[in-house]
């Protein structure tokens, strides 16, 4: 990441590693605190759970990285600091609605899909302006930026200017009053063409845990 940042003259401090520990037991979770790892992601919230609350003594966020579904949002809200794949209005009001008074804003995501491709979720890139002003107005989340996950890299190039394109939309939106800092893009395979088109949260599994 380090490497990558500064061949594309950016501050390595400007972007934001998550571990994607799912599947993988808390054990690696506590290996990866120890060297230094702070952001955790994890899909599968009946799996997420008990290992936040086993790693309760140790100062981690917390970021659900997958689908979200409508009768698990009370639990990601009451658990988790973000949630990166927020693609219906419907989903940002629940996790709104049931987001504990004493905890911190929910930091949120819009997941755009930028390919269509049968059975994936995000929003259109023409929809995403209108669903990021509208989950920017709900009261105790804190909409921070757009995530995306393409389909697999073929060609560096292609997924280059794939990412420039998420990153160009935030900058669209951000034209018309909203201030979204975060760019959730890049996975083991491509984080560093991510890093390169501007991402600043690079969610990383299989390359630090092995595969799955
Ligand atoms: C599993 C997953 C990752 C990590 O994938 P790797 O290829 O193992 O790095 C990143 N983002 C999302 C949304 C995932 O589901």
């Amino acid at each position: 990441m380090q490497r990558a940042a500064r061949q594309a003259g950016r501050d390595p401090a400007g972007i934001t590693l998550v571990a994607v520990s799912k599947t993988k037991p808390v054990e690696s979770i506590r290996e990866a605190a120890v060297h230094g790892v702070t952001d955790f992601g994890e899909n599968y919230v009946r799996e997420a759970t008990p290992k936040i609350l086993a790693l309760a003594d140790l100062p981690l966020r917390w970021h659900f990285i997958g689908a979200v579904q409508s009768n698990k949002t009370r639990e990601i809200a009451e658990h988790f600091a973000w949630v990166h794949a927020v693609d219906r209005l419907k989903t940002a009001q629940r996790l709104a609605d049931q987001r504990p008074y004493h905890a911190p804003p929910l930091n949120v995501c819009i997941q755009v899909e930028l390919v269509s491709e049968p059975g994936k979720s995000g929003v259109t890139p023409a929809d995403a302006l209108e669903l990021a002003q509208r989950v920017a107005e709900l009261p105790r989340l804190r909409l921070r930026g757009l995530m995306c996950i393409p389909p697999p890299m073929t060609d560096p190039g292609v997924q280059e200017a794939r990412f420039h394109e998420l990153a160009q939309l935030q900058t669209r939106i951000n034209a018309l009053g909203l201030a979204l800092d975060t760019l959730s893009m890049g996975m083991s395979d491509d984080f560093e063409i991510a890093i390169r088109a501007g991402a600043t949260l690079v969610r990383v599994g299989s390359a630090i845990f092995g595969p799955r």
